[in-house]
């Protein structure tokens, strides 16, 4: 299956790309997880857009190409992709178009997951990671079990540096700003599917289940 996952900060386009690539095989490129990678190897780039990041601004156009690019070429043609936070404004939709129109890896699906604003800051604010397990834990929807089993086995719940409130409404702000108005370019291609991404991460991924299907 070859998808671009859509939707602003938050969305659980993370998530919902996790339950596709263990139900469909469609390797996860991340544009947002290499970054961190690349921050935590200290890396040229990794140098290059940590202050970006952690404020909320999009890095350079350039960067995440050549990120999206390479991990394109590193994975198993036959195994499809899964685009999760790429792409982000008009000019990365249109550039990727032109890397799979090179690579003969056309789009087969684009879903946008809608979510108000107000459940995208709880959801951003509350998120946490276990030190032990990597589980993506959120303190104010997250079972208490959930949050205790992770803290009793010795883990701490590690909130991601750009998921603090001032850069979660500059995400959101740019998300509306240059992300939303790129959406329409999908739409127009036709390729566009939009679902309700309110609700529990079961009921989300049923409706994109029945949407590509
Ligand atoms: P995410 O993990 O998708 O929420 O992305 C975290 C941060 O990485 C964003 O706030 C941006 O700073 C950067 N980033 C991720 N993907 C892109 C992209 N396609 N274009 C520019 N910046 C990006």
């Amino acid at each position: 299956m070859r998808i671009i996952l859509l939707g602003a900060p938050g969305s659980g386009k993370g998530t919902q790309a996790e339950n596709l690539t263990r139900d469909f095989g469609c390797p996860q490129i991340s544009t947002g997880g290499l970054l961190r990678t690349a921050i935590r190897e200290k890396t040229k780039t990794g140098k290059k857009v940590e202050k970006i990041m952690a404020r909320g601004d999009l890095v350079s156009d350039e960067i995440v190409l050549g990120l999206i690019q390479q991990s394109l070429e590193d994975i198993d043609d036959q195994k499809g992709y899964l685009l999760d936070g790429y792409p982000r404004n008009i000019n990365q939709a249109k550039s990727l178009n032109s890397v799979l129109k090179s690579m003969n890896r056309p789009l087969e699906h684009t879903v946008l997951i809608d979510v108000d604003n107000e459940i995208l800051v709880k959801r951003l604010s509350g998120r946490r990671t276990c030190s032990m397990t990597g589980k993506t834990l959120n303190i104010y929807f997250s079972p208490k079990a959930e949050i205790d089993e992770c803290l009793n086995s010795g883990g701490e719940l590690i909130q991601r540096d750009d998921d603090n409130i001032e850069s979660i409404s500059k995400r959101i702000d740019v998300y509306r700003e240059q992300t939303e108005p790129m959406i329409e370019f999908y739409r127009v291609s036709g390729l566009l599917k939009v679902i309700d991404g309110q609700g529990s991460v079961e009921d989300v991924y049923q409706r994109l289940v029945s949407e590509i299907n």
